[in-house]
């Protein structure tokens, strides 16, 4: 079965397949990209008149690609934060010497435990450069994915989690 309608931009017949009913097409006659009606609009078309051509897929792959950048700094920052505190800040707390001291020395503490932790660690200590390696990249293939319009959802997701933490990073060096 096929669908016959009038191209809404040049106004000229075109023949579809019914699956693309609802769908977009690319017009034969002008290259516009055109809504499908459910079923035909136009009689007049005669059997096999030219028919409009099925629009490219798109490919995703910038905007997944930009994505998955935003999720590995987004999981490993969660994973560091939670490492950090586990090991440091939550068994302090539950110490109850530690409950006696006032708060402006128990944050003190923590902050202490907290840098002395991170410096024992060559991997904390690289891992601002790498995620923020990871982040340039997330946004420069997310800004490729909107502009080639390839995953668009992913690369808006992209942008937010890596130009974030771009952003935060260059704050940081500007204040230091
Ligand atoms: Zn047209």
């Amino acid at each position: 079965m096929s669908i016959r309608f009038f191209c809404e931009k040049c106004n000229k017949a075109l023949e579809v397949d019914d699956s693309d009913a609802n769908g977009k097409v690319i017009c034969f006659y002008c290259k516009e990209a055109v809504s499908v009606p459910s079923e035909s609009t136009a009689e007049l078309v005669k059997e096999g008149e030219v028919r409009a051509v099925n629009l490219p897929k798109r490919s995703a792959l910038w905007g997944v690609v930009g994505l998955i950048c935003g999720l590995l700094v987004a999981g490993i920052i969660g994973g560091m934060i939670v490492w950090v505190i586990s090991t440091t800040a939550l068994p302090m707390s539950r110490d109850p010497e530690f409950a006696k001291l006032s708060q402006t020395d128990q944050q003190a503490k923590m902050k202490a435990a907290i840098k002395t932790f991170s410096e024992e660690r060559p991997v904390i200590q690289k891992a601002p450069m790498v995620l923020l390696g990871l982040s340039t990249l997330g946004v420069i293939f997310s800004v490729i994915g909107l502009v080639k319009n390839s995953g668009r959802k992913g690369a808006i997701v992209g942008i937010i989690i890596c130009g974030a933490y771009v952003g935060l990073a260059l704050a940081g060096m500007l204040r230091s």
